[in-house]
């Protein structure tokens, strides 16, 4: 059978195909494969937005935040948890960024384990989680111990024995590594940190929304991500963090807001942090850019974290075959895993001169992700993107490829 003819197979056989249409259209883009670094905008979002700016606000102006909305970050970051991330309720909130959640979290960590000096992490994490650490270790006075991956293993539980001991507060990983594509094990990991007594903390920015995440199962104590790449936020919609319902009472995060406070209306003298989950809030949150959320963690519940993951891996298998019947013999690489258990989300192509052809990708409606400095991702989101898409999109790929040899 034909390449494209699997592509029509696969799509006539799909579950979750129908999902597509519910996307805002984008007539200019014949194949879009960045979805792990800004998912697309739902039709409903549109809808959402408009009646929330109308009505919500514009109607109720500041009665609304009695209508409700001081919860949000708190019934969103119930839902995300049920939805995507297997956290029981009031464990999770949707707040800031990744990176100020990034470092709220770690700062309460290394402070919960006092007379610990070290943080464990790996060089390939995504830079702002590398620039966190190093700023916290620089106000505390702690060492970091990097851990260098090799892209096609990626973070292993072997790797961290070598390097864990009784001196280490915090080790911090990312779920599905952003350059690689490779899956952490979770459970594992976590196993050798706790017997080491150290906090564990995940970043699961490239997992939230295509793989099933069970934080409460697999014993997270500390997780943030971003809501704007699987989750379809929209550029520069916030973040959420999860703290581990047990650990709630023990950490305490450094930016001591009003919204974090046991009664922030009052605007008495003295932070005294609110209980539970709330005590992670610093400031205002943001409504309006929480607004899309709702449509978009609607739509995940009615498609199934788990129906999700099994689309994800068909599409990736399938840019594997594409990537190694066109792309190998002239040239390209494969980094990512192809053990699909170990295979986030993306896959993640090698080739000097791949900057060259984003400009001519651009311009032919493709669009993929360019990583410096050789690495080309090719992120199809499972519920806005089709198996012929991906074949019209590495087709270009190839055809450009070819030219440019
Ligand atoms: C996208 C991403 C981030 C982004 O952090 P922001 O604060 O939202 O800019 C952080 N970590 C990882 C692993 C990411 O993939």
């Amino acid at each position: 059978m034909s390449l494209l003819a699997r592509a029509a197979d696969l799509d006539a056989a799909d579950p979750l195909a129908a999902f597509r249409d519910r996307f805002l259209p984008a007539p200019s883009v014949v194949s879009y494969l960045d979805g792990n670094s800004l998912g697309r905008p739902l039709e409903a979002t549109a809808r959402l937005m408009d009646d929330f700016v109308r009505s919500r606000w514009g109607g109720r102006l500041i009665q609304g935040w009695t209508d409700g909305w001081l919860e949000w970050p708190l019934t969103l970051g119930d839902r995300l948890g049920a939805v995507a991330l297997g956290a029981a309720p009031g464990q999770t909130v949707v707040a800031d960024s990744t990176t100020v959640l990034l470092y709220k979290l770690a700062r309460a960590a290394v402070d919960a384990r006092p007379g610990r000096r070290k943080v464990v992490l790996d060089t390939d994490n995504f830079p702002t989680d590398r620039y966190v650490l190093e700023g916290i270790a620089a106000e505390r006075n702690l060492s970091l111990v990097w851990i260098s991956t090799d892209p096609a293993t990626g973070i292993t539980g072997d790797q961290l024995r070598e390097v864990i001991d009784d001196d280490t507060a915090l080790v911090l990983f990312s779920h599905v590594a952003y350059r690689s594509g490779w899956l952490a094990d979770i459970p594992g990991i976590n196993r050798i940190a706790h017997e080491a007594g150290a906090l564990t903390m995940w970043d699961l920015c490239h997992s939230a929304g295509a793989v099933p995440i069970r934080l409460d199962e697999w014993g997270v104590d500390l997780a943030v991500g971003c809501s704007y790449k699987y989750l379809n936020g929209g550029p520069g919609a916030p973040a959420f963090a999860y703290l581990r319902s047990s650990l709630q009472d023990s950490l305490r995060q450094p930016i001591q807001g009003w919204m974090g406070h046991r009664a922030a209306f009052e605007m008495g003298p003295g932070y005294e942090a609110a209980p539970g989950i709330r005590a992670l809030l610093s400031g205002t949150p943001p409504i309006l850019a929480m607004v899309p959320m709702h449509a978009n963690l609607d739509m995940l519940a009615e498609a199934g974290i788990e129906a999700v993951r099994t689309k994800s891996l068909l599409l990736t298998a399938y840019v594997l075959d594409l990537a190694d019947e066109w792309l190998a013999p002239l040239g390209v690489e494969v980094v990512s895993p192809r053990d699909p258990a170990r295979r986030g989300g993306h896959v993640t192509l090698r080739r000097p001169g791949f900057e060259k052809l984003l400009e001519p990708l651009w311009s032919a409606g493709v669009i993929p992700d360019y990583r410096r400095p050789d690495g080309l991702r090719i992120g199809p989101a499972p519920l806005s993107t089709s198996f012929t898409e991906v074949h019209q999109g590495m087709a270009v790929l190839r055809d450009l490829v070819e030219k440019h040899q």
